[in-house]
Formats: C-alpha cells, sequence, structure tokens
C-alpha cells in the first residue's frame, strides 16, 4: 500500500477536542497509546450531520437519522482502547452507523504515513514514535451495516475523511459476522445484543478479541470482552456499564 493520509479536523473544534482527550487521560481510559494518536488524527465532525456539527465534541450519542445514533466518542474511545487494536490487524466492526468509529479503529491498524499540511498535535499526550515500533504494517477494517442508507452515508463520510483505503463497508447482518474475510484479530460490535453471538466468536483468530455490549434493547448494556484462548476456548470479563442502540437480525433482538 502507499503514502496514507488523514483530513485534519476544523481547527474550530481544537479547544473542546484537546479538553475531552485530557480527561480521558486522567480518567484512565486511554492505555493505547495508538488510541490517543488516532483520537487526535481522525475528524470527528465530518461524521456527524450538518445540524449537529456544533456539538461534535459533546460527550454524548448524536442522532444520524433512521432511529440510529453515532456513539458517544468516549464509547468509541473505550472499545478500541480495551481491543488493544495494533498496525497489521484485520478488524470486523458491527454497526457502521457514521462510519467514525471504524475510522478510528483502521488509524489504530493502518497508521496514515502522510500529515496533512500545517498540521499539529492538540495534547502533549500525542506522541509518534510509536509507530517505529510497527513500520511497514498495515491492516484494515471491515464494517458490517444493516441500514442501507447508513452504508452510503458512513461510506462517503469515510471517503471524506480520507480512510477509503483501509476501510471497507458492507451492507447485511453483522449478528453472523462476515465470514467471507474472517478470520479477525479484532471485532468490535457497536450495537447491544442479548448474548454474544457464536459467530462472532467463530471469526475470531486465536489470541483474537471481541468486545460487545450485553444487555437488555435500549436500556442498560455490560460491555463485555472476550479473548479466543484456544480453537475451544474464550476468556469473557466485563468491563463497564454503558448504553448503546439494539443489534438487530438473526443472533441479536428482533426488528
Ligand atoms: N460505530 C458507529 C455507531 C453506530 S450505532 C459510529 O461510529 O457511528 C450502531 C449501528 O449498528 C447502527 O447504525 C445500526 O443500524 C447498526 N446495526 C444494528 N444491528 C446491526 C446488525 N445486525 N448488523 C449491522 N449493523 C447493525
Amino acid at each position: 500500500m502507499g503514502e496514507l493520509t488523514w483530513s485534519p479536523e476544523n481547527p474550530e473544534f481544537n479547544h473542546i477536542k484537546q479538553k475531552l482527550l485530557e480527561y480521558y487521560v486522567t480518567m484512565n481510559y486511554a492505555n493505547s497509546q495508538l488510541c490517543i494518536n488516532a483520537f487526535e488524527r481522525v475528524a470527528r465532525s465530518m461524521f456527524v450531520p450538518n445540524g449537529q456539527r456544533p456539538h461534535t465534541y459533546n460527550d454524548n450519542p448524536l442522532p444520524i437519522g433512521h432511529g440510529q445514533t453515532i456513539s458517544a466518542p468516549h464509547m468509541a474511545f473505550m472499545e478500541c482502547d480495551a481491543l488493544d487494536i495494533v498496525p497489521g490487524d484485520k478488524v470486523l466492526e458491527i454497526g457502521s452507523g457514521s462510519g467514525y468509529h471504524a475510522c478510528i479503529s483502521a488509524e489504530m491498524c493502518a497508521p496514515s504515513t502522510v500529515k496533512p499540511p500545517e498540521w499539529k498535535p492538540l495534547t502533549r499526550y500525542y506522541d509518534e514514535s510509536i509507530y517505529e515500533d510497527f513500520s511497514g504494517k498495515t491492516g484494515e477494517v471491515i464494517t458490517v451495516e444493516r441500514i442501507e442508507p447508513l452504508v452510503e452515508y458512513a461510506r462517503t463520510n469515510i471517503e471524506k475523511a480520507g480512510y477509503s483505503d483501509r476501510v471497507k463497508v458492507i451492507h447485511g447482518d453483522g449478528t453472523i459476522g462476515y465470514q467471507h474475510e474472517a478470520p479477525y484479530d479484532k471485532i468490535l460490535v457497536t450495537a447491544a445484543g442479548p448474548e454474544v453471538p457464536d459467530s462472532l466468536k467463530q471469526q475470531l483468530k486465536i489470541d483474537g478479541k471481541l468486545i460487545i455490549p450485553v444487555g437488555s434493547k435500549n436500556f442498560y448494556q455490560e460491555l463485555v470482552l472476550i479473548v479466543r484462548v484456544s480453537e475451544n476456548k474464550w476468556s469473557r470479563q466485563n468491563i463497564g456499564g454503558v448504553v448503546f442502540v439494539p443489534l438487530i437480525g438473526k443472533y441479536g433482538f428482533e426488528g
């Protein structure tokens, strides 16, 4: 793959974006340096519908139409951080929505190699030396969305932000995973299911990780981290309470 670049954030958001990232670091949400860098690099304002743009860095979900939301920035942050996505990883996302979360994942598994002109880090937490350890490793993201107009919305946003060379959007029911490209190093589900779909566990590589909110429809869920320890063994850990839109499909809730 050639040079990979990203589009800069509109500077009107710099101050509040900086404050938010500093807050995540102080709250110990930020364990992955790659996740911190990705948060700085990906322009969230490109994924928010026009009328919602002033609220880009409010730390809550925002409507994107069709009854769906772009998750709160800390949710995208927590999921990618906990998955510990690294360059070279093949990542499957279920629930493309706006495409933002997919691009944060892409910036972690296939980091951009070229900076937009005039770009400067917002915080002292940004660290470019991390990429030396992974030079030449380029992964990819496959993201599945069930609502057709959102497939188009995500594709357009991903293209504008500069990630269409690393992110592929598929229309379908993500509760069955995406066998065609399996196995995956990391799987992230950005909608809440009643249980962990076995199909997704089966599409993980050994040592691969899966993160998914599990619980009730439209109310309260636990974020669950699964690790495939061996061919027939998976570990399971609850990492905190969350609220996500429902995962609707064959191994999710009924529509
Ligand atoms: N990751 C998104 C968050 C989107 S909200 C972002 O960064 O904006 C969750 C998304 O999951 C919604 O777009 C919803 O339509 C989608 N979804 C729900 N069930 C699904 C399923 N079975 N397969 C694929 N997408 C699903």
